[in-house]
């Protein structure tokens, strides 16, 4: 079977350490090995150490010259919109002129926008434009997305996107977790409550019974889902056997950080307006907090979560893009790594542990992804830089060299 050798990476960032989310000062600890080297057999790591080391267990595999480059395990981007048809080019203008939200929607744009387009598009059209996505994650740097549905807001259209993700498995090398999100906003055509009852009686029980997603997220917020609304949609979710995650404290502080500890969730995304007793609730159940500084920076606000004091509180901070049309349409963990360092001061090394190992263990794939060591999948990057704190440094600019999911080659870039 296939196996081949990286030799020469200037910093092999392996991100090894206890087999669970990384707190407080271990959020710190890269794992750093300095002139490294892996040994990689059908797709999973088989050694990591020294270049030198590596070189004399080469035997007859392919050698990887890194070349004084910096090699890191894939980011793992644990909160996307993945699936949507069209653009908000028209609202992304109007926000640049100073419209406000409700002006945007009244003049038909807004979520309800993405979801009409979305609605109308084809199975096979929503994954044409999957497959664009998906390659702008694997351009940046990205080898596992979390992926969720909710611009459909109808059985069948929430199902069609559903299972747009589970043939975009198939046909992109970008590991996918589904996530249903059929409570991401009430359409327009029903009242929230009996919209809610499709949600639980009706959509729930279809998702689960084809296998189509392992999470289950609500959009907790003023105007969307309320705190009671929210814990039927997540009870009932629960009860199904999924894991659950909620947009929760984006733009009002609703309780919502409180609701995902009160339920047992994996995370608690968003958390912008979350204070101190939000952070300690998230802390009792063990709840990881996902950050998402890319829509607070696309919408041109100055409001970010408080990172440092869920880091000082011990809470395992996960970083992810939050890809989606209307409030954070990037791809880039390398972007949102910088705006983690400038907005929200976190460390460099505390961003790409948020990014990789910790985000890892948010999607329940701790075990296999998120860091480069012996038994784990070789999802790993080569970097275009010689030190790892270039990544967040050099904002804006492309600085992936090449991409490899399960030791295969998916992404190199034409170098400069
Ligand atoms: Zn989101």
């Amino acid at each position: 079977m296939s196996s081949f050798a990286v030799l020469n990476a200037s910093q092999l960032v392996t991100l090894s350490g206890p087999k669970r989310p990384r707190i407080g000062p271990e959020l710190s600890e890269l794992g750093i090995t300095p002139n490294g080297g892996m040994l990689i057999r059908d797709g999973q790591i088989e050694r990591v150490g020294a270049s030198d080391e590596i070189e004399k267990n080469v035997g007859d595999a392919v050698v990887v010259d890194a070349d004084g480059r910096v090699v890191m395990p894939g980011f793992v981007d644990a909160h996307t919109h993945l699936v949507f048809a069209g653009n908000r080019l028209d609202d992304f203008e109007r926000r640049a002129r100073g419209e406000t939200y409700e002006q945007i929607a009244k003049a038909g744009g807004g979520i309800w926008s993405t979801v009409q387009k979305t609605r109308a598009a084809g199975q096979l059209d929503l994954l044409t434009l999957a497959k664009k996505h998906a390659n702008w994650f694997l351009r940046c740097g990205t080898t596992t997305v979390e992926a969720k549905s909710g611009y459909g807001l109808t059985i069948e259209d929430e199902l069609k996107i559903l299972r747009v993700l589970r043939q975009l498995k198939q046909a992109v090398p970008l590991e996918i977790v589904p996530t249903f999100l059929g409570a991401h906003a009430v359409p327009r055509e029903i009242s929230p409550d009996e919209y809610l009852d499709v949600v639980v009686t009706e959509m729930l029980p279809r998702v689960t019974a084809e296998k189509l997603a392992e999470f289950c997220d609500v959009f907790c917020e003023r105007g969307y889902f309320n705190i009671d609304q929210s814990r039927k949609i997540l009870s009932a979710a629960k009860k199904l056997g999924l894991s659950l995650r909620g947009h929760v404290d984006q733009l009002t502080n609703s309780g919502g950080a409180k609701l995902m500890a009160e339920m047992g969730a994996t995370t608690a995304d968003h958390l912008e307006q979350t204070d101190e007793q939000g952070i300690a609730a998230l802390k009792k159940a063990n709840v990881q907090p996902v950050l998402l500084p890319g829509s607070v920076y696309a919408l041109g606000s100055s409001r970010y979560p408080r990172a440092r004091e869920m880091i000082e509180a011990d809470l395992a901070v996960v970083l992810a893009t939050d890809f989606n049309p209307g409030s954070s349409p990037t791809a880039s963990m390398p972007m949102v790594l910088s705006l983690a360092c400038t907005q929200m001061k976190m460390s460099p090394a505390e961003a790409i542990t948020a990014s990789t190992v910790n985000a890892a263990h948010s999607l329940n794939r701790g075990d296999s992804i998120g860091s480069l060591e012996p038994g784990k999948i070789a999802n790993f990057v080569i970097f275009d830089c010689e030190d790892y704190r270039e990544l967040p440094y050099w904002f804006g600019m492309p600085q992936t060299h090449s991409v490899y999911v399960r030791g295969e080659c998916v992404s190199r870039s034409s170098g400069l």
